[in-house]
């Protein structure tokens, strides 16, 4: 049988574009993707690179008080939003034109239009036109989650936070994850009041719990107003703003409200459980090792498929398709070991184990310290460091390393190498400082603080 095209790939963000440019470019494959937002996805275009970029902007006004400390005769003045939305703007264009460019320079023939599987080897168009590929690959992503409760419609989500027209005065946030944690420390950071409520006992689940500790004491003390063992009732119109009604019996008014509970697999209306490809609980698309699902011309990669959610894992997976289906190569993405960071002020990079996973396993060595750095302790600022790595007692294998402080995300990528090696306390202690850094500290830390 001949097909129209060897992949159809729908969904043009991190694993669809990588997988769509490796089978073409480097598997001589015949590829069309289609995409029905812009291309770049929800890294590009909603999440990672904005987000990012707000963070970069949200931390002026500290470094301005920091220059002042340094003698510099500076100050902060105010905060342009809409100066800085548009540049962002005209950023996310580029870097859309981009994508466009390099699949194009790959051979890959782009459909700005909804696609969904009508066979397994037959896509349709949102245009009418009916595409047949001998391979379908689902890279479709995930979307935010809010709860159902009544005047959920009066809260954004982060996909409306990059077009706000105006920042708000006094903001609330719900939820206890990345894309919380991160919002109330980017608005706190542009002077919005910023209040966030999280119905657990402390916010980022699943970190290393003085990591996050750590975070959590640095975000309030800092100003920002972390109400754990809370959630929202109900959101109501009140006389200057939204009414939020909460589990601690309080009812305080905000401006904006963002919810950032969690996000969900976009995987309904695509035509794959009609067609027996297996959707779990939160209707993510089951796959093997191999990124394939019970259709075996059908495969998936990315949030879709609600592995692990982060973009460059994304990639991984799109790159492994191809190199298994168009280069001959066989290959398996290892979940295991993902260095990651959150973009709080201030930062958590992590990798590995956390103390409490560790600990399951066996007994444990903890190295850890905290410490002021000489930048903002210079300048008075309370800021402390955490430095801290998991050994395991028998292998003297380093299991975990979490830092807690600026340039975490930079540093965690350089410690995930030997880690990923099987490095073992010694081979971190032989590495000779690098003087004066905080990264140091990651050498120099000769004593456990706890064992067992
Ligand atoms: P997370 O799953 O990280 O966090 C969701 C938060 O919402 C949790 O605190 C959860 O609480 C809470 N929650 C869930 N359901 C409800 C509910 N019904 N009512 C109240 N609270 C609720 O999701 P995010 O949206 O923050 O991020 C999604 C994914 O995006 C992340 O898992 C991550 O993989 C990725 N991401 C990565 C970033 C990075 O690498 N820096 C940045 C942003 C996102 P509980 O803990 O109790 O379940």
């Amino acid at each position: 049988m001949t097909f129209d095209v060897d992949l159809f790939v729908i969904g043009g963000g991190s694993g669809g574009v990588r997988a769509a440019r490796i089978a073409a470019a480097e598997g001589g494959a015949r590829v069309a993707l289609a995409e029905e937002s812009r291309m770049g996805g929800t890294c590009v275009i909603r999440g990672c690179v904005p987000k990012k970029l707000m963070v970069y902007a949200s931390e002026f006004p500290a470094e301005i008080a920091d220059a002042r400390a340094y003698g510099w005769e500076v100050q902060a003045g105010s905060f342009d939003w809409s100066r800085f939305r548009t540049t962002l703007e005209a950023e996310l264009d580029r870097l859309e034109n981009a994508y466009r460019g390099t699949l194009r320079g790959a051979g890959v023939t782009l459909h700005d239009t909804r696609a969904v599987i009508e066979d397994a080897h037959a896509v349709r168009l949102a245009t009418g036109e009916r595409i047949t590929a001998k391979h379908i690959l689902v890279a479709t992503g995930g979307r935010p989650f809010v709860p159902d409760i009544p005047g959920a419609e009066l809260a954004i989500t982060s996909n409306e936070m990059f077009h706000l027209p105006a920042l708000p005065r006094r903001a609330l946030v719900v939820g206890g994850g990345f894309i919380a944690s991160e919002f109330a420390c980017i608005l706190h950071g542009l002077g919005v009041a910023t209040t966030q409520y999280y119905r657990g006992a402390q916010i980022l689940r699943g970190f290393d719990d003085e990591a996050r500790g750590h975070v959590a004491n640095a975000m309030q003390e800092a100003g920002i107003a972390i109400h754990c063992g809370t959630d929202v009732m109900r959101l109501e119109r009140g006389p200057g703003g939204i009414r939020a009604v909460a589990t601690d019996g309080s009812a305080r008014e905000f401006d904006l409200v963002l919810y950032a509970t969690g996000r969900r697999p976009n995987s309904a209306g695509l035509g794959l459980e009609a067609l027996g490809v297996q959707l779990g609980r939160k209707g993510e698309v089951v796959v093997d090792d191999f990124s394939q699902t019970a259709v075996p011309s059908i495969y998936a990669v990315g949030d879709v498929t609600n592995r692990v959610n982060l973009t460059p894992v994304a990639i991984r997976e799109g790159h492994a398709f191809a190199d298994t289906v168009f280069r001959g190569v066989p290959t398996r993405f290892d979940h295991s070991l993902i260095a990651s960071a959150v973009f709080t002020q201030p930062e958590l990079g992590t990798v590995g184990l956390t103390e409490e996973a560790a600990r399951e396993k066996g007994p444990i060595e903890v190295y850890s310290a905290a410490f002021r750095p000489m930048k903002t302790q210079f300048a008075g600022r309370p800021e402390r460091v955490l430095m801290k790595l998991i050994v395991d007692q028998a292998s003297r294998r380093v299991l975990g390393c979490h830092i807690v402080g600026p340039g975490a995300g930079e540093m965690i990528q350089l410690a995930a190498i030997p880690i990923g090696m099987g490095a073992t306390k010694e081979d971190f202690d032989r590495t000779v400082a690098v003087h004066p850094t905080m990264a140091e500290e990651l050498v120099t830390m000769r004593k456990p603080v706890r064992t067992g």
